[in-house]
């Protein structure tokens, strides 16, 4: 029996009851706990942790990186998608994928990208697995966005710079861009950078832990 036929009846009710905390602690878009429902989380954290994938904590996936907590990524793909489906996203720090995996069924194409290489190449198998089609993968400093990709109509980063990169914001389209970003060291918080013109409106939503978004690749 493989991993992906393991999944079994206990794992379905852990599903189910990670479903009723968020919606508990107020994700209410159907779509992004649909998906947080069926998309199987303990493909993507290593198979010692596993059973505990359906738990709302982020967990270890090597390289000093984590797979971030449920709720946080329920929240920011719901702020992210707020008005519907979007064209093409950008995501900085693909990680074990699974943000990548949640992006992918609510947008036409997907870039995301990593700076640690085994990292990218594990995701990267792992959606295909998944018959994931729509996801492009680039091995480069998020941070800089995706010039020649540019623009996007929403940006999601999963790491978190000191301050909002000049260029994220300039790659937002004009037309109602949004952009999805932890931003601090000690201290963070989320933020929604939204884009009418030449205008961008901040809002913050609430205060957040993530990793760091740090420069230079990791072959
Ligand atoms: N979305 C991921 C979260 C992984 S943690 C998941 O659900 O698993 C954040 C990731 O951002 C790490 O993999 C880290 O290597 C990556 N990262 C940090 N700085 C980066 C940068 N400048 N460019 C691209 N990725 C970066």
């Amino acid at each position: 029996m493989n991993r992906q036929q393991g999944i079994g009846m206990t794992s379905m009710r852990t599903r189910v009851r990670l479903i009723e905390r968020l919606s508990e602690q107020g994700i209410t878009d159907v779509a992004v706990l649909d998906l947080i429902q069926s998309t199987p989380r303990h493909l993507f954290v290593e198979e010692a942790l596993s059973h505990r994938a359906y738990e709302d904590r982020s967990l270890p996936i090597g390289f000093g990186q984590t797979i971030s907590q449920p709720y946080i990524v329920a929240k920011m793909t719901a702020l992210l998608f707020e008005n519907g489906p979007l064209e093409k996203v950008l995501e900085i720090g693909t990680g074990s994928g699974y943000q990548t995996a949640l992006l992918a069924p609510l947008s036409k194409q997907v870039f995301t990208t990593e700076r640690i290489a085994p990292l990218q190449q594990r995701s990267k198998a792992l959606l295909h697995t998944m018959g994931i089609r729509n996801v492009h993968f680039a091995l480069s400093d998020g941070g800089l966005g995706l010039e020649q990709k540019a623009p996007f109509d929403g940006i999601i980063s999963t790491c978190a710079p000191e301050e909002i990169p000049e260029s994220l914001l300039n790659q937002l389209s004009p037309e109602g861009g949004r952009l999805v970003i932890p931003v601090g060291r000690q201290e963070q918080m989320l933020m929604l950078v939204t884009r009418d013109g030449d205008t961008f409106t901040h809002k913050a939503i609430e205060p957040v832990v993530f990793v760091p978004l740090l420069k230079g690749l990791v072959s």
